[in-house]
């Protein structure tokens, strides 16, 4: 019986992506955006620029998180004389992750005033919302495309909905009244939104930028308006584009939210960078944001970044939390463990380990992984068999089972991925 199947069905994968390919440099060290290149990570510090040591403290947690673009506000003169100090210590860390200098309202006098932060930053982030208003919005935008030219810096004329160019929005509300049917009020607004950041994309262009120099965002706080946003922006133009969901909120709206509309659009080919705009809870790291946007495109199969860890959600079939510990445990490690293993173990982000409450489902999934164990549940014999390879390799029991499994994880792990054994398979 084949109930009509007859061809296999079409596995979805997200559509090719179409932009030009723009590149963000600090130094020797290069991220490629758009184009072919892989969608990257980008985050942005809460800390008080001026700050210089906390600021360059934060930027690393970030980057170790896997942020590969930082960005920092650029808020006044304070700000703008800590940015090369920031670079200062970050180079000295030995971290290399370029700076994005966050732009509202002064950026143009900051960025004349102030050469070695205009030197020390990799990009210049420009919502032309802010950058003044009547005759001197022109003449200000174009101070600070003059900077990034001078520097040879990329840009990314950022729209966001909350500082849309009141100007420009007036113009198209007085255009649609005359219309024989006017759109309705979220319709111009999204006309305006892509406007704003084409026609500001255009200029700088005009000025002499390169066009995959200038990456492009319009940012909105709706799920659904996201959406029509970029599918109208991605439509229109092949600038590099930066995808996030602005003001997402907190804890699990803002990941959901955010994860939501990222997706639609990811799978459609749309956005070369991302990132997750979460308020963090109190006590919660600032690199959740980074956490949150690696999974997204993890979940989506468009990277890799860490491990995966297969665990079921238990049932009636487990008692105990073991399983729920011992799987937030051994995520807990291969995270901690990533940024070493990154340099040592080439690919090992591409590792997959489960960890199974039951018998049900546990020698199954854990046959499907790398490297896994399936626990015992309720009534079942206080034995937890690991599979390796698809094989089952031997038993754990015991109080020290989370330990013992630990410990095969690195061992597989530095068999399979070290460099001695990379090359004695060559
Ligand atoms: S593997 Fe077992 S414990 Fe886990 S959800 Fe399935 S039946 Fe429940």
């Amino acid at each position: 019986m084949t109930h009509g199947f007859e061809r296999p069905v079409t596995m979805a994968a997200p559509a090719p992506r179409q932009s030009l390919q723009g590149v963000v440099r600090w130094g020797e060290h290069e991220v490629t955006v758009g184009g072919s290149a892989p969608v990257r990570v980008q985050s942005m510090t809460n800390t008080d620029t001026a700050d210089a040591i906390g600021t360059a403290i934060q930027v690393k947690e970030l980057a170790q998180a896997g942020s590969e673009l930082v960005r920092i506000t650029v808020n006044n003169e304070e700000a703008a004389r800590a940015v090369p100090v920031v670079r200062e210590q970050l180079d000295r860390m030995g971290v290399s992750v370029p700076l994005i200098g966050d732009f509202h309202y002064n950026g143009h006098r900051l960025l004349a005033d102030f050469p070695a932060c205009a030197q020390a930053l990799s990009k210049y982030r420009i919502n032309p919302g802010n950058v003044g208003r009547g005759d001197k919005h022109d003449a200000q935008f174009a101070q600070m495309i003059e900077a990034a030219l001078r520097y040879n810096k990329p840009v990314r004329i950022g729209v966001n909905w909350g500082s849309l160019d009141q100007e420009l929005l007036a113009r198209l509300m007085d255009d649609n009244a005359q219309r024989s049917q006017p759109w309705d009020a979220s319709q111009v607004m999204v006309q305006a939104l892509v406007t704003s950041a084409l026609d500001s994309a255009q200029a700088a262009v005009a000025l002499g930028m390169a066009p995959e120099q200038v990456m492009l965002s319009c940012k909105v706080s709706g799920v659904q308006d996201l959406i029509t946003v970029y599918r109208e922006l991605a439509a229109r133009t092949r600038h590099p584009l930066h995808l996030g969901l602005t003001e997402a909120g907190m804890g699990t709206k803002g990941t959901v939210a955010s994860a939501a509309a990222l997706s639609v659009l990811l799978q459609e080919g749309i956005g070369d960078t991302i990132r997750v705009s979460l308020t963090p809870q109190p006590n919660e790291a600032r690199t959740q944001e980074v956490v949150v946007a690696s999974e997204i495109l993890q979940a989506l199969g468009l990277r890799r970044f860490v491990p995966s860890v297969t665990a079921c959600p238990g049932c009636g079939r487990t008692t105990s939390t073991v399983f729920q510990e011992l799987a937030k445990q051994i995520d807990d490690y291969l995270r901690a463990a990533m940024p070493r293993w990154r340099e040592v173990y080439p690919g090992v982000e591409g590792l997959r380990v489960a960890v199974m409450g039951c018998i049900v489902n546990g020698p199954g999934e854990s046959k499907h992984a790398d490297i896994g164990i399936s626990l015992p549940g309720t009534g079942e014999a206080p034995a937890a068999p690991v599979y390796i390879d698809g094989v089952k390799a031997q038993t754990l029991r015991g109080d020290g089972i989370a330990q013992a499994f630990q410990t095969l994880v690195e061992a597989y792990v530095q068999q399979r991925y070290g460099r001695a054994n990379a090359h004695a398979e060559l």
